[in-house]
């Protein structure tokens, strides 16, 4: 079993209300090969809701306390991306999940690159909470964009 970003595979959770069609990811969720999980859902936030960015640092950082979460209107939403984070995980340890794959950018999910906390579309290496805590645990993460050919999927 592997754990997918739950827009990667067609649920309406992202931010903006809409999900992503990728219909060879959301077929691993049809054939009960990837569990599709929603961080930022399962942390407590609304959908739709504000866009968030890690301001001061990366998904580590928000993870020891040295950054936070933030919408685009100010409020610190750290503590929901921490508690989603943590939902995630517990599901990948319960399903023995060794790999992950997760929307690139994303606050939570990112995991090679995520917005610099700017909101003015600006990008900046590192990974998003919920990468960063499920590479912590030893689980492979990877992206939308890079899986293919570093995961056997049969
Ligand atoms: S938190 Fe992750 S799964 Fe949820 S909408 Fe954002 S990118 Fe998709």
């Amino acid at each position: 079993m592997i754990i997918i970003s739950a827009c990667l595979a067609g649920e309406k959770c992202r931010y903006t209300g809409d999900g992503f069609d990728f219909p060879e990811l959301r077929k691993l969720v049809d054939d009960g090969k990837a569990l599709p999980v929603c961080p930022e859902v399962l942390g407590g936030l609304p959908t739709p809701r504000e866009p968030n960015e890690i301001v001061g640092g990366c998904g580590y950082d928000v993870l020891d306390g040295k950054a936070r979460v933030l919408t685009s209107s100010g409020s610190d939403k750290t503590e929901e991306f921490i508690r989603g984070a943590g939902r995630v995980l517990h599901k990948a340890l319960v399903n023995d999940v060794k790999t992950a794959i997760l929307k690139e950018r994303s606050p939570s999910c990112g995991s090679n690159v995520i917005y610099d906390g700017s909101f003015s579309g600006k990008k900046t290496p590192g990974c998003g909470c919920t990468a960063a805590l499920l590479i912590r645990n030893g689980i492979s993460v990877f992206s939308e964009e890079n899986y293919m050919g570093n995961i056997c999927l049969d």
